[in-house]
């Protein structure tokens, strides 16, 4: 089964989500567990925390199913070691969150090198990261976002995911999560059904799809390559409507967080319909 959901807000408390997302429609949901331009968070408090689960059973949400996203503050493979130490606790704080809700995943962009280090170096800080926060936890899968290689982001192409998941010693407690706007802006194509398939293939082949364990479903504004990471509402962007339809019936996407990060969260409850409508 497809479980298609969309990064919901928190307002008023991480219990909030999974009502939202039942609102819409979803069966699944993304979240920040605390506020994402900000790097400190008051702890999450039981009551909080057994109204997050309780809100979660009813709405038939399994932890497999939610998708936290970490906050965007955070560079993991910061060349500043200052800043890269902070980030480190930042980023094993945002996976103890995770833990404490009872979940299992935690989605996040690598870092970027800031023109100061190189590509490879830049990896392994991130790759250096990634193992740090693991050992510290103790069940958190970390997920990798692919990016659209927007400025001096890395992730934006599949050899340099192959080399952090290659370098994560904890290979049961390392996935992927592709984003269809990243991968049309970074330049991996997904128009025509062949785009599709040779990019899916080239994933599978170069990092493996048995990595997958998330994808956030975007169209995007700007062309093919653009590098720019502008999301685009369902079939309202340069991508159309093709790769949601091929996502929507194989079955390597059955089981796994498919996530709107589309800009219109009205129409989210639609757009999750519209997707539904595509399975043959
Ligand atoms: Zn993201
Ligand atoms: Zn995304």
């Amino acid at each position: 089964m497809k479980r298609v959901g969309a990064h919901v807000s928190t307002a008023g408390g991480v219990e909030n989500a999974p009502l939202q997302a039942t609102s819409i429609g979803a069966k699944a949901f993304a979240l920040f567990t605390k506020n994402q331009r900000q790097w400190k968070a008051p702890k999450l408090t039981t009551s909080s925390i057994d109204a997050f689960r309780r809100n979660c059973s009813d709405g038939g949400f399994k932890p497999e199913h939610i998708l936290p996203h970490d906050s965007y503050l955070i560079n993991l493979g910061s060349p500043d070691p200052d800043k890269l130490q902070r980030a480190r606790e930042a980023f094993i704080e945002e996976m103890q969150r995770v833990e404490d809700l009872g979940l299992l995943l935690l989605n996040f962009h690598p870092g970027s090198h800031l023109k100061e280090i190189d590509e490879e170096r830049c990896l392994q800080l991130i790759a250096e990261s990634i193992n740090m926060a693991l050992d510290a936890t103790k069940s958190v899968t970390a997920v990798i976002e692919n990016t659209a290689g927007q400025g001096t982001n890395l992730g934006n192409r599949f050899e340099q995911l192959a080399s952090l998941v290659d370098q994560v010693d904890d290979k049961s407690r390392v996935a992927v999560c592709l984003d269809t706007c990243h991968l049309f802006a970074s330049g991996y194509d997904l128009q025509t059904t062949e785009a599709i398939e040779s990019t899916f293939q080239e994933f599978d082949r170069i990092v493996g799809l048995r990595y997958l364990r998330g994808m956030h479903l975007n169209d995007a504004l700007q062309p093919l390559g653009s590098r720019i990471d502008r999301h685009a509402g369902i079939g309202k962007g340069t991508i159309g409507m093709n790769v949601f339809s091929y996502i929507m019936n194989h079955q390597e996407f059955d089981e796994i967080p498919l996530i709107l990060e589309t800009p219109d969260s009205a129409a989210w409850s639609s757009e999750i319909s519209l997707l539904y409508s595509l399975e043959r």
